[in-house]
């Protein structure tokens, strides 16, 4: 079980590193001590608040306090919600009230509206601090922590209502991933670095995270201003030494740019290991041609399968051939069904009627994708309507398994999986997941606004930024006849009110005022219209 295998590297490695960010190093056997001490104080403080297995928030971004957190969370019985400390206050209060959190915890400085909230928070909590909150303790129970089926971590991701929603993952669930993926790609022990550049609030990051904790490795964290600074970047690189890269395909593909990006600035990478987005055909080709030794895997899943599902090596023949990339192959561990989108909108209304049941469309048919499996999340935190939607049980040959409707379409070709783009208004946008339809609710909820849609601008086959289209209500109609200028000064105004209610990611470049959203012969909005007749499947 994957705490246990982590605490054992306590014994086995003591001084082996676990995390290494910028200056700070954080040992096994202090992620194991500070974890074990921290765990005794939130068992003893909480548990008699709750009674229950109320999530934590984990707040802050790339700090070794944040792995001491999130193991002593489950060593006390608590599932973690990590959110980077890069989010608005307001969005921070929302996960707060949609979960239920029960406490709070940052090596950072919380923002002044949590402290007034009723729930236990503790700020700049750093390593030396947390032997004051419990000292001299006999260590954690093992009968305290998360139990099998109980969940391990809860990942808000952007919400099409309008509101960020809980993405529940159980410790089966993420054991089953981890398991999976250390023999697909066999990190030897206690030899591997692995690159973290995700934030840990992008389940990406669990990929990094656990495998390189369970394997004895080091996590190697970058963060978002060496992201900024291309030198202090590489500068970082040169000294990792790191064998397993694990980013998004964006982040890889800013790296090409520096032609010193190559097998000699990180001599021992053996993988490059991508998820989240499309691998563009020439980031996987420059990359094959300037690390010789590495591998690429391009990696496909939703967070609300934990991480990914499938995965392929992508050579030089797959990229001889015409056509988009494969995003995995068949695989053992669980299933990945192509399905008629209309009988899965049947079976999901029948409630679980036995006499409905779904076929998987033949190779070469394109459909949505469905997820059946031991990895397959519970469901959303404390939103049942919303996991009906797109949760249901995949019963065949009497066995029933959890399964999930991840509205990509797609096909299998020849024992290979391919995506082929979106049935909602979901998209990636620099790896970030986003539903334009909460950009739009926000924005509809300014008394200036009538209407708004929000689309991605497409350079280069990539959605590159987002622009918004505003209808104004009718006491604002006046803007439309002002100049573009003040047009624009506006657009600046509609900005700053969302950045304080949504991620930086998430605000559209330019806001346009448009008289009348144009419709389509069926009386909907017209997106391709005002994407200008770009392709929607690209995204
Ligand atoms: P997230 O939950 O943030 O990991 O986003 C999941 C979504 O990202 C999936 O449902 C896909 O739409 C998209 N995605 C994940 N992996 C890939 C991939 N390898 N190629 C194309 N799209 C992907």
């Amino acid at each position: 079980m994957l705490l246990r295998q982590i605490d054992r590297w306590a014994e086995l490695a003591p001084q082996q590193i676990a995390h290494q960010y910028r200056e700070q190093i954080l040992t096994y056997s202090e992620l194991k001590t500070y974890s074990d001490s921290l765990a005794c104080w939130l068992f003893q403080t909480l548990k008699y608040a709750s009674g229950k297995r109320l999530p934590i928030i984990v707040y802050g971004h790339k700090e070794s306090e944040m792995l001491v957190f999130f193991l002593a969370c489950l060593k006390s019985g608590h599932p973690y919600i990590p959110v980077d400390s890069s989010i608005p206050p307001e969005r921070l209060l929302k996960i707060i009230e949609a979960s239920g959190a029960t406490a709070i915890l940052s090596p950072t400085a919380l923002p002044e509206k949590v402290k007034s909230r009723d729930l236990l928070w503790r700020e700049h909590l750093h390593l030396a601090a947390i032997f004051d909150l419990a000292p001299g303790h006999a260590g954690p129970l093992p009968e305290w922590q998360i139990g099998t089926t109980d969940v391990w971590y809860i990942i808000f991701t952007s919400g099409s209502t309008g509101e960020p929603k809980g993405v529940q993952i159980t410790r089966h669930a993420l054991e089953s991933f981890v398991g999976w993926m250390t023999k697909e790609y066999q990190p030897k022990l206690q030899q591997e670095i692995f690159l973290n550049q995700a934030p840990f609030s992008f389940d990406l990051s669990v990929m990094d995270l656990y495998i390189a904790l369970s394997q004895g490795g080091t996590l190697w964290s970058v963060d978002q201003q060496h992201i900024a600074n291309p030198k202090d970047l590489f500068d970082s690189l040169q000294k990792s030494q790191i064998s397993y890269w694990v980013s998004t395909p964006s982040f890889a593909e800013l790296c090409l740019m520096d032609p010193s990006f190559r097998q000699k600035l990180l001599p021992r990478l053996r993988y490059f290991l991508f998820c989240g987005e499309i691998l563009p055909h020439n980031v996987a080709s420059s990359l094959l041609e300037r690390f010789p030794q590495a591998q690429v895997i391009n990696l496909y899943g939703p967070t609300e399968c934990t991480v990914a599902v499938s995965g392929v090596s992508i050579t030089a023949r797959i990229l001889a051939s015409p056509g988009p990339l494969p995003v995995g192959q068949n695989s053992a561990a669980w299933q990945i069904h192509i399905c008629d989108p209309d009988d899965l909108d049947r079976v999901i209304a029948s409630d679980g009627n036995k006499e409905l049941f779904l076929r998987s469309l033949p190779p070469g048919e394109k459909g949505e994708i469905v997820i059946a499996g031991p990895n397959v999340s519970l469901g959303y935190l404390n939103r049942p309507e919303l996991t009906k939607r797109s949760f249901f049980t995949w019963t065949e040959n009497d066995i029933s398994l959890q399964a999930y409707r991840t509205g990509d379409i797609g096909y299998w070709l020849n024992g290979k999986l391919y995506y082929q783009g979106r049935r909602d208004f979901q998209i990636k946008l620099h790896g970030y997941r986003i539903e334009l339809n909460e950009i739009e609710e926000q924005l509809r909820k300014l008394p200036e606004i009538e209407n708004a849609v929000v689309v991605p601008v497409v350079r280069r086959h990539k959605n590159a930024a987002l622009q918004a289209f505003i209808k104004l209500s009718d006491n604002f109609l006046e803007l439309t006849s002002k100049p573009e200028t003040a047009q624009q000064d506006w657009g600046q105004e509609i900005r700053q009110k969302l950045e304080a209610i949504l991620p930086a990611y998430m605000l559209p470049q330019r806001c346009i005022v448009i008289a009348n959203l144009p419709l389509t012969k069926n009386g909907k909005i017209d997106r391709q219209a005002l994407r200008g007749g770009q392709d929607d499947s690209l995204c």
